[in-house]
């Protein structure tokens, strides 16, 4: 069950989005009254509540906006208990002066800001006994394994456990906090206001994340970057699961550098049973996986990894998805969907264009390599054993297939592009991978010179559709994908 706080500051504003919320499907809510403005009137939020609260007042050293004195905030708080709201927060330190009374439960709390502290279990142990109907833990997590630790407590706790690790980092335990047995977590009321560092929004949690249907059995797939807050693989995934009707979820690990290895060694704690591997994973992972497929060797990367017991097996679904893709356009017409032999310019030297330029060459095209950085060129170059020129020759290429694998003309720089309309042809195929807008500036061009597109919309969701079969073991939606992909990206604005 989800519970979502309200803080606002107005008490007219605290009953209105508890009715909002109710009628959203909201089952429980947090009433945070330290966020009222004016002097607080619990019996009024409490009058005719359209369902059950969670009454909290935090203080200013537990994360909350409370300037109360501390007489006062208690008063509020026992008020709160003998009006029978369904539960009240108490911080640990004020449980034992603050008695049980009538039905209302007892969430003993407790926030940590910095940290994820070593003993999570002694301090769960002291909670509990201080007439606990829930222990709720908050703490700031630092590592990757923090969250593992959070979740562990939540499972083996016999007192119901709301653990949340707070932060990017904590994400994953608000995610899976249903999964490991948590009676409820929080999630905010809207996604520009997160009363906590971390939080996800109530629509989020259930249009995204499904969370009322992560249970015990649900797999858990995920991508792991860092920064991993931008991704819209958790969007596409997750809407492609649900459609297909299979019990798993989808989450977004932040996962710095030095902590990858960890990371994979708990995947089966996690019940991990595939990843996305995006940046700065996609080359570390390769001395990590147990097997891989010629692809992955070829282009020296791997942004997927299938979790079988203890192998790992790496894949690169950028490279296919890439060639399938142009092939589709080459076809359009009619055409035979050969890239053999033609000349193929792809723009950039870095993670996609090493993909791209591996998947280009298999496939017999004569691959031209062009960087800003000409050295990253030449690198690449060397490992394919294709030509490279300048970035300011590109112009002179004239290429039968033109590739952007730069980020130029990606939001918010919309009115930029890496190569001039002058120089497109319309017997060219051109392909800009960048996917937000998908209406890029190059492919502006690109449709008024008559050249066929393949837009990097279209490769976003190949490779996760690749992905997800290799995940599932069935066909993606990718449809489904699509529309979920173009409605989060939203129209293209000049
Ligand atoms: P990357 O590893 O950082 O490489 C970026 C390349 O672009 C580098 O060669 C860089 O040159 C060059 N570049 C950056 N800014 C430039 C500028 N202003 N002018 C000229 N060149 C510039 O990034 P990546 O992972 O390859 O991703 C590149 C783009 O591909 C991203 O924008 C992303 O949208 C797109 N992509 C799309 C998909 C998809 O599924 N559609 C998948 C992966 C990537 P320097 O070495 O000089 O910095």
């Amino acid at each position: 069950m989800l519970c979502v706080s309200i803080g606002r500051g107005r008490h007219r504003h605290v009953i209105a989005e508890h009715r909002h919320l109710v009628e959203q499907g909201a089952r429980l809510v947090e009433l945070r009254l330290d966020y009222l403005q004016s002097s607080i009137n619990v019996k009024r939020l409490l009058a005719d509540r359209p369902g059950p609260v969670v009454i909290s007042c935090r203080r200013e050293r537990d994360g909350g906006k409370s300037t109360l004195s501390e007489p006062d905030r208690q008063m509020l708080l026992r008020t709160a208990i003998s009006e029978g709201a369904e539960y009240v927060d108490i911080e640990e330190d004020i449980a034992a002066s603050t008695p049980r009374f009538g039905q209302t439960k007892r969430i003993i709390s407790l926030h940590n800001f910095r940290q994820t502290p070593a003993d999570l279990p002694a301090i769960h142990a002291r909670m509990a006994a201080l007439d606990a109907d829930i222990v709720k833990i908050a703490t700031m997590a630092n590592q990757p394994s923090d969250n593992l630790r959070m979740l562990r407590l939540i499972r083996d706790s016999e007192i119901p456990t709301v653990g949340i690790c707070m932060g990017d980092l904590g994400m994953p335990t608000r995610i899976l906090a249903g999964k490991f047995g948590a009676p409820f977590t929080f999630a905010t009321f809207h996604q520009e206001r997160a009363l906590a560092p971390g939080q996800l929004s109530f629509a989020q949690m259930t249009e995204s994340y499904h969370y009322d249907d992560v249970a015990a059995a649900t797999k858990v797939f995920g991508v792991i970057a860092d920064p991993v807050g931008h991704s819209l693989s958790p969007l596409i995934h997750n809407a492609a699961l649900l459609h297909a009707g299979i019990d798993a979820v989808y989450v977004p690990f932040r996962v710095p550098p030095e902590h990858l290895e960890d990371f994979l060694a708990s995947a089966g704690e996690w019940d991990l049973r595939g990843l996305s591997v995006t940046i700065p994973h996609k080359e570390a992972v390769l001395d990590k996986l147990t097997d891989r497929d010629e692809w992955v060797d070829g282009i020296g990367a791997a942004n997927t990894i299938v979790f079988d017991g203890p192998a790992r097996r790496g894949y690169n679904t950028d490279c296919h998805a890439a060639m399938e893709s142009l092939e589709r356009a080459m076809s359009s017409d009619g055409a035979p969907a050969t890239l053999s032999g033609k000349t193929a310019l792809v723009l950039g030297a870095g993670g996609a264009s090493k993909a791209i330029a591996y998947g280009l060459h298999q496939r017999g095209a004569q691959v031209v390599l062009t960087s800003r950085t000409l050295d990253r060129a030449k690198q690449l170059a060397d490992r394919l054993g294709c030509r490279v020129v300048d970035w300011k020759s590109r112009h002179g290429v004239a290429p039968q297939v033109l590739v952007n694998c730069t980020p130029v003309g990606m939001h918010p720089n919309v009115d930029e592009s890496p190569f001039d309309k002058h120089h497109l042809k319309p017997s060219m195929i051109v392909f800009d991978t960048v996917y937000n807008p998908e209406s890029t500036l190059l492919v502006k061009f690109a449709r008024e010179q008559s050249c066929r597109v393949v837009t990097g919309i279209e490769m976003f969701v190949r490779q996760a559709a690749l992905q997800f079969k290799l995940f599932t073991g069935q066909e993606a939606p990718s449809d489904v994908m699509t529309d979920t992909l173009r409605r989060a990206i939203g129209p293209v604005k000049y």
